[in-house]
């Protein structure tokens, strides 16, 4: 029989979020037990960024996240910002630069961050238990339990940090949203996002372009967003359809402005170069091969002093508005996280905690709230994280 230790609080899962809940609680006096089944915490984090963690970002807003309640993040955003990791960062003497869009990496390495953060959990006593899966949770008189076969725990409170499904051969799992159901909270649909999209074959003109890179305004329903994409063997990728495949449904079309910001363009180069063809003129304007099989699938031919300049407007309004019809994603398998998860209807935006059952929360990528590419994923782990670990 296993012998039962007591603590004020289990965390499952020594993620970002788990982990900065568990050092803040620690610090405040708390007893802390944090429990991850992987060999190692904060995975995602150390290859996350290529290896340097974009661990904030400085535009971080409340409208840079999805959720079925676009104002759930607001208060945890608020009163956990990236000043204040980027303080805590500075502490601990880990150099870091914006590369673009506000977006903070490590000059080093990621393994840094996740350095920092178990020495914090250290600095707060937390008891750290890696390798280990749960395999029972029972509530009673107040009471969470939870059994891994070695060890028996027991808290008054309960923090669900387990994430989202995103990239399973890293030990990520739906563990939270099973947990959630146990206990009577309710699951948005969880769908991958900040996903590669797949196109089906009759795109194969595009297949063809794969590796090809170029800057874009990509458009899903009323979102878009203006970076690069790339063309891959099986569809689009790439910041600017990552981005904006967090926003896209099945069936819808997404929008591709190929040469954003330029307007009228197609109608100047017929004045100032009448002889030249919609082909050559996209040669330099666009990479080769993906300037050859747009002007392949337009079809203009000849020179453009021989066209109207209406036809010309078209082709510069189709090329500013190019449909895909993804067929699909690549799937939890590639999403870096998760749009959808535990409902925040039945959690406090305030303290993470379940409204229902007093001493359960839900922090991080597992609740219903999922920012942008660029830092912003992290930054509402750490918040999240924080606003329970002040609560237990
Ligand atoms: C390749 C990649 C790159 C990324 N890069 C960035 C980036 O640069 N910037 C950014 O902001 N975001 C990035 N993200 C997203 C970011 O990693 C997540 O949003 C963030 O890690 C979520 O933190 P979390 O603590 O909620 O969950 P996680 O980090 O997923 O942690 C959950 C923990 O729970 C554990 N767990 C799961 N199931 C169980 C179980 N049944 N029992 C016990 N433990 C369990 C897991 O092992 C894991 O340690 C990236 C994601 C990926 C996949």
């Amino acid at each position: 029989m296993a012998s039962t230790v007591q603590f004020d609080a289990i965390i499952l899962g020594a993620g970002g979020a788990g982990l900065m809940c568990a050092a803040v609680a620690g610090q405040r006096g708390r007893r802390v037990l944090l429990v991850d089944h992987a060999p190692e915490a904060g995975r995602k984090i150390l290859i996350s960024g290529g290896g340097r963690c974009n661990f904030t970002n400085l535009d971080v807003a409340p409208d840079r996240y999805l959720s079925a309640n676009p104002h759930f993040a607001r208060s945890a955003l608020s009163r956990y910002t990236a000043t204040d990791f980027i303080a805590l960062v500075d502490r601990y003497k880990i150099a870091w630069h914006e590369k673009t869009l506000g977006q903070l990496f490590c000059d080093g390495s990621a393994r840094q961050i996740v350095a920092m953060l178990l020495d914090e959990c250290a600095a707060g006593g937390v008891t750290l238990r890696l390798g280990h899966a749960i395999r029972d949770i029972t509530h009673s008189d107040g009471l969470f339990r939870i059994d891994d076969g070695a060890q028996a725990a027991t808290a008054p409170a309960l923090v669900i940090a387990t994430g989202g499904p995103s990239i399973p051969k890293l030990g990520a799992t739906g563990f939270a949203y099973d947990l959630a159901r146990k206990f009577g909270l309710k699951v948005v649909e969880p769908r991958p996002a900040l996903v590669p999209l797949t196109l089906p074959q009759d795109e194969a003109l595009f297949h063809s372009l794969a590796g090809v890179a170029t800057p874009v305004a990509a458009r899903a329903g009323d979102a878009a967003f203006a970076e690069a994409a790339l063309f891959t063997h099986r569809g689009l990728s790439g910041p600017a359809i990552l981005q904006i495949s967090s926003y896209w449904r099945h069936g819808e079309p997404i929008g591709i402005d190929f040469l954003p910001g330029q307007h009228g363009w197609l109608v100047a180069a017929k004045r100032a170069r009448p002889r030249a063809s919609l082909r050559s003129v996209l040669g330099g304007l666009l990479p080769d091969r993906l300037a050859e099989a747009l002007a392949d699938r337009i079809g203009l031919t000849g020179a453009l002093d021989e066209k109207r300049d209406a036809v010309l407007v078209e082709v510069e309004q189709r090329l500013a508005d190019w449909q895909f019809r993804p067929n699909g994603t690549e799937g939890f398998a590639k999403a870096e996280v998760t749009v959808g998860g535990i409902s925040t209807d039945g959690l406090s935006s305030k303290t993470m905690e379940a409204r229902k059952i007093p001493g359960l929360y839900v922090i991080g990528e597992a609740v219903d709230v999922t920012g942008w590419l660029g830092g912003y994923n992290f930054q509402w782990a750490w918040a999240s994280g924080w606003a329970a670990g002040q609560a237990l």
